[in-house]
Protein backbone atom coordinates (compact mmCIF):
# COMPACT_ATOMS: atom_id res chain seq x y z
CA UNK A 1 0.00 0.00 0.00
CA UNK A 2 1.19 3.43 -0.85
CA UNK A 3 1.60 5.98 2.29
CA UNK A 4 -1.85 8.05 2.36
CA UNK A 5 -1.53 11.80 2.27
CA UNK A 6 -1.14 13.15 5.63
CA UNK A 7 -4.30 15.25 7.51
CA UNK A 8 -2.45 17.31 8.67
CA UNK A 9 0.61 19.13 7.31
CA UNK A 10 2.75 22.15 8.85
CA UNK A 11 5.74 23.36 6.76
CA UNK A 12 8.00 26.19 8.59
CA UNK A 13 4.99 27.79 10.31
CA UNK A 14 5.63 31.11 11.53
CA UNK A 15 3.08 32.77 13.96
CA UNK A 16 2.99 35.86 16.56
CA UNK A 17 1.14 38.39 17.78
CA UNK A 18 1.96 42.45 17.93
CA UNK A 19 5.87 40.94 16.27
CA UNK A 20 5.96 38.65 19.14
CA UNK A 21 6.30 34.99 17.74
CA UNK A 22 5.05 32.60 19.21
CA UNK A 23 5.70 29.86 16.40
CA UNK A 24 9.03 30.13 14.97
CA UNK A 25 9.22 27.54 11.91
CA UNK A 26 7.00 24.51 13.04
CA UNK A 27 7.31 21.69 10.52
CA UNK A 28 4.57 18.59 11.63
CA UNK A 29 2.75 16.31 9.60
CA UNK A 30 -0.14 13.62 10.95
CA UNK A 31 -1.49 10.85 8.94
CA UNK A 32 -5.02 9.38 9.59
CA UNK A 33 -4.91 7.73 12.38
CA UNK A 34 -2.27 8.86 14.16
CA UNK A 35 -2.75 9.57 17.89
CA UNK A 36 0.34 12.81 18.55
CA UNK A 37 0.72 14.44 22.06
CA UNK A 38 2.05 17.50 21.95
CA UNK A 39 3.96 18.60 25.27
CA UNK A 40 6.11 21.27 26.41
CA UNK A 41 5.93 24.42 29.05
CA UNK A 42 3.23 27.05 29.25
CA UNK A 43 3.66 29.63 26.74
CA UNK A 44 5.65 27.39 24.34
CA UNK A 45 2.65 28.09 21.07
CA UNK A 46 1.10 24.50 22.19
CA UNK A 47 -2.60 26.26 21.69
CA UNK A 48 -1.44 28.45 19.27
CA UNK A 49 -0.77 25.71 17.34
CA UNK A 50 -3.88 24.21 17.59
CA UNK A 51 -5.51 27.64 16.81
CA UNK A 52 -3.68 27.69 13.86
CA UNK A 53 -4.50 23.81 12.49
CA UNK A 54 -8.17 24.36 13.04
CA UNK A 55 -8.31 27.95 11.50
CA UNK A 56 -8.98 30.25 14.27
CA UNK A 57 -5.84 32.03 14.30
CA UNK A 58 -4.09 32.56 10.53
CA UNK A 59 -0.30 31.58 10.34
CA UNK A 60 2.21 34.62 9.25
CA UNK A 61 4.11 32.30 6.74
CA UNK A 62 4.61 28.92 5.79
CA UNK A 63 2.41 26.58 4.73
CA UNK A 64 -0.60 24.57 6.79
CA UNK A 65 -2.55 21.34 5.18
CA UNK A 66 -5.84 19.78 6.19
CA UNK A 67 -6.57 17.11 4.32
CA UNK A 68 -6.29 18.63 1.09
CA UNK A 69 -6.77 22.46 2.08
CA UNK A 70 -4.25 24.84 1.94
CA UNK A 71 -5.43 27.03 4.80
CA UNK A 72 -3.14 29.28 4.52
CA UNK A 73 -3.74 30.70 0.98
CA UNK A 74 -6.50 33.38 0.96
CA UNK A 75 -8.83 31.51 -0.88
CA UNK A 76 -9.66 28.78 1.40
CA UNK A 77 -12.81 27.17 2.03
CA UNK A 78 -12.50 27.65 5.92
CA UNK A 79 -16.60 26.75 5.86
CA UNK A 80 -15.20 23.13 4.59
CA UNK A 81 -12.14 23.07 6.92
CA UNK A 82 -14.23 23.95 10.10
CA UNK A 83 -16.16 20.54 9.02
CA UNK A 84 -13.12 18.33 9.18
CA UNK A 85 -11.32 19.74 12.09
CA UNK A 86 -12.84 19.33 15.65
CA UNK A 87 -11.69 21.53 18.50
CA UNK A 88 -11.92 20.79 21.74
CA UNK A 89 -10.66 23.32 24.41
CA UNK A 90 -10.27 23.01 28.73
CA UNK A 91 -13.47 24.97 28.69
CA UNK A 92 -16.49 22.76 27.36
CA UNK A 93 -17.77 26.26 25.91
CA UNK A 94 -21.35 24.72 25.62
CA UNK A 95 -23.98 26.81 25.45
CA UNK A 96 -25.84 27.20 28.80
CA UNK A 97 -29.27 27.62 27.57
CA UNK A 98 -29.03 24.61 25.37
CA UNK A 99 -29.31 20.79 26.30
CA UNK A 100 -26.67 18.18 25.66
CA UNK A 101 -28.76 16.86 23.13
CA UNK A 102 -29.55 20.36 21.56
CA UNK A 103 -25.86 21.41 22.15
CA UNK A 104 -24.72 18.71 20.04
CA UNK A 105 -27.07 18.79 17.11
CA UNK A 106 -26.78 22.36 16.54
CA UNK A 107 -23.87 22.26 14.11
CA UNK A 108 -25.86 19.52 12.65
CA UNK A 109 -29.12 21.23 12.12
CA UNK A 110 -27.53 25.29 11.49
CA UNK A 111 -24.16 23.94 9.49
CA UNK A 112 -25.15 21.03 7.81
CA UNK A 113 -29.08 21.97 7.65
CA UNK A 114 -29.35 18.24 8.77
CA UNK A 115 -33.43 17.82 9.12
CA UNK A 116 -33.95 17.59 13.03
CA UNK A 117 -35.06 13.98 13.58
CA UNK A 118 -32.35 13.14 11.61
CA UNK A 119 -29.88 15.24 13.56
CA UNK A 120 -31.31 13.89 16.79
CA UNK A 121 -30.57 10.56 16.12
CA UNK A 122 -26.69 11.09 15.13
CA UNK A 123 -26.52 12.82 18.24
CA UNK A 124 -28.60 10.08 20.35
CA UNK A 125 -25.96 7.95 19.07
CA UNK A 126 -22.85 10.28 20.10
CA UNK A 127 -24.47 10.30 23.63
CA UNK A 128 -24.52 6.84 24.00
CA UNK A 129 -20.68 6.67 22.77
CA UNK A 130 -20.04 8.98 25.45
CA UNK A 131 -22.17 6.76 27.84
CA UNK A 132 -24.51 9.81 28.83
CA UNK A 133 -27.42 8.74 27.03
CA UNK A 134 -29.85 9.23 30.46
CA UNK A 135 -28.72 12.80 30.13
CA UNK A 136 -30.21 13.80 26.56
CA UNK A 137 -32.28 16.88 28.42
CA UNK A 138 -29.93 17.85 31.05
CA UNK A 139 -28.79 21.37 31.14
CA UNK A 140 -24.79 22.00 31.25
CA UNK A 141 -24.96 23.32 34.88
CA UNK A 142 -26.73 19.75 35.76
CA UNK A 143 -23.95 17.82 34.54
CA UNK A 144 -20.39 17.70 35.94
CA UNK A 145 -17.13 18.71 34.67
CA UNK A 146 -16.01 15.69 33.12
CA UNK A 147 -19.98 15.08 31.86
CA UNK A 148 -19.89 18.22 29.76
CA UNK A 149 -15.91 17.48 28.44
CA UNK A 150 -17.81 14.35 26.88
CA UNK A 151 -20.75 16.63 25.76
CA UNK A 152 -18.34 18.81 23.80
CA UNK A 153 -16.18 15.36 22.61
CA UNK A 154 -19.73 13.96 21.29
CA UNK A 155 -20.29 17.58 19.52
CA UNK A 156 -16.93 17.49 18.04
CA UNK A 157 -17.82 14.20 17.09
CA UNK A 158 -21.14 15.27 15.26
CA UNK A 159 -19.71 16.76 12.20
CA UNK A 160 -17.92 13.76 10.86
CA UNK A 161 -14.23 14.97 11.25
CA UNK A 162 -11.16 14.24 9.86
CA UNK A 163 -9.27 15.13 12.75
CA UNK A 164 -9.90 16.16 16.25
CA UNK A 165 -7.63 18.45 18.34
CA UNK A 166 -8.06 18.77 22.38
CA UNK A 167 -6.57 21.48 24.55
CA UNK A 168 -5.68 20.33 27.75
CA UNK A 169 -9.35 18.99 28.05
CA UNK A 170 -8.87 17.39 31.35
CA UNK A 171 -6.77 20.43 33.00
CA UNK A 172 -9.56 21.88 34.34
CA UNK A 173 -11.72 18.71 35.82
CA UNK A 174 -12.10 17.64 39.67
CA UNK A 175 -9.16 14.54 39.48
CA UNK A 176 -12.29 12.19 39.81
CA UNK A 177 -13.65 13.29 36.65
CA UNK A 178 -10.34 13.11 34.36
CA UNK A 179 -10.45 9.43 33.84
CA UNK A 180 -13.86 9.19 32.32
CA UNK A 181 -12.97 11.96 29.62
CA UNK A 182 -9.51 9.93 28.64
CA UNK A 183 -10.71 6.56 28.78
CA UNK A 184 -13.46 8.82 25.83
CA UNK A 185 -10.55 9.82 24.46
CA UNK A 186 -8.70 6.44 24.43
CA UNK A 187 -11.72 4.75 23.01
CA UNK A 188 -11.60 7.33 19.80
CA UNK A 189 -7.61 6.45 19.45
CA UNK A 190 -9.04 2.95 19.52
CA UNK A 191 -11.78 4.04 16.82
CA UNK A 192 -8.94 5.33 14.57
CA UNK A 193 -9.78 8.72 14.84
CA UNK A 194 -6.67 11.03 14.08
CA UNK A 195 -5.94 13.04 17.32
CA UNK A 196 -4.25 16.10 18.44
CA UNK A 197 -3.86 16.19 21.92
CA UNK A 198 -2.46 18.55 24.15
CA UNK A 199 -2.14 17.56 27.59
CA UNK A 200 -0.06 16.99 31.22
CA UNK A 201 -1.08 13.68 31.54
CA UNK A 202 1.88 12.41 30.74
CA UNK A 203 0.75 8.94 31.69
CA UNK A 204 -1.75 9.21 29.03
CA UNK A 205 0.74 10.42 26.29
CA UNK A 206 2.39 6.94 27.24
CA UNK A 207 -0.01 4.93 26.56
CA UNK A 208 -2.19 6.18 23.91
CA UNK A 209 -0.09 8.54 22.04
CA UNK A 210 1.63 7.20 18.81
CA UNK A 211 3.88 10.11 18.81
CA UNK A 212 4.63 12.39 21.30
CA UNK A 213 5.99 15.86 20.05
CA UNK A 214 7.88 18.17 22.87
CA UNK A 215 7.36 22.18 21.82
CA UNK A 216 9.12 24.33 23.69
CA UNK A 217 9.67 28.44 23.04
CA UNK A 218 7.35 28.14 19.96
CA UNK A 219 9.71 25.42 18.16
CA UNK A 220 9.41 21.13 18.09
CA UNK A 221 12.53 20.23 19.95
CA UNK A 222 12.19 16.68 19.37
CA UNK A 223 9.38 14.39 18.56
CA UNK A 224 9.27 10.42 18.83
CA UNK A 225 7.62 7.58 20.40
CA UNK A 226 6.31 7.57 23.64
CA UNK A 227 8.85 5.00 25.09
CA UNK A 228 11.52 7.05 23.26
CA UNK A 229 10.57 10.88 23.72
CA UNK A 230 9.90 10.06 27.78
CA UNK A 231 12.37 7.12 28.04
CA UNK A 232 15.40 8.46 26.45
CA UNK A 233 15.10 12.18 25.41
CA UNK A 234 17.74 13.10 23.49
CA UNK A 235 17.69 17.00 24.46
CA UNK A 236 18.26 18.63 27.66
CA UNK A 237 15.31 21.07 27.16
CA UNK A 238 13.50 17.82 26.68
CA UNK A 239 14.77 16.07 29.82
CA UNK A 240 14.48 19.19 32.00
CA UNK A 241 11.20 19.59 31.31
CA UNK A 242 10.30 15.74 32.23
CA UNK A 243 12.27 15.83 35.29
CA UNK A 244 9.83 18.47 36.66
CA UNK A 245 6.52 16.63 35.15
CA UNK A 246 7.45 13.11 35.53
P1 LIG B 1 0.75 27.23 25.47
O1 LIG B 1 -0.57 26.74 25.02
O2 LIG B 1 1.89 26.33 25.12
O3 LIG B 1 0.76 27.59 26.94
P2 LIG B 1 0.12 29.56 23.87
O4 LIG B 1 0.05 29.11 22.47
O5 LIG B 1 -1.17 29.77 24.58
O6 LIG B 1 1.07 28.59 24.69
O7 LIG B 1 0.89 30.92 23.97
C1 LIG B 1 2.20 31.10 23.48
C2 LIG B 1 2.59 32.56 23.61
O8 LIG B 1 1.74 33.36 22.81
C3 LIG B 1 2.44 33.09 25.04
O9 LIG B 1 3.54 33.91 25.30
C4 LIG B 1 1.18 33.89 24.99
O10 LIG B 1 1.22 34.95 25.91
C5 LIG B 1 1.13 34.39 23.56
N1 LIG B 1 -0.26 34.55 23.07
C6 LIG B 1 -1.16 33.56 22.91
N2 LIG B 1 -2.32 34.05 22.43
C7 LIG B 1 -2.15 35.38 22.28
C8 LIG B 1 -2.98 36.47 21.81
N3 LIG B 1 -4.22 36.26 21.38
N4 LIG B 1 -2.45 37.70 21.81
C9 LIG B 1 -1.18 37.92 22.23
N5 LIG B 1 -0.34 36.95 22.66
C10 LIG B 1 -0.81 35.70 22.70
MG1 LIG C 1 -2.29 26.32 26.04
Amino acid sequence: MSDPAPIVTLDEVHQGFDGTPVLRGISLSVEAGEVVAVIGPSGSGKSTLLRVICGLVPANSGRVLVDGIAIHETTADLHRLHQKVGMVFQSYNLFPHMTALRNITLGLTEVLRLPSDEANAVARKLLAKVRLSDKDDAYPDELSGGQQQRIAIARSLAMNPKVILLDEVTAALDPETVKEVLVTIRELADDGMTLIIVTHEMGFAREVASRVVFMDDGLVVEEGPPSHLLGQPRHARTRSFLDKVL
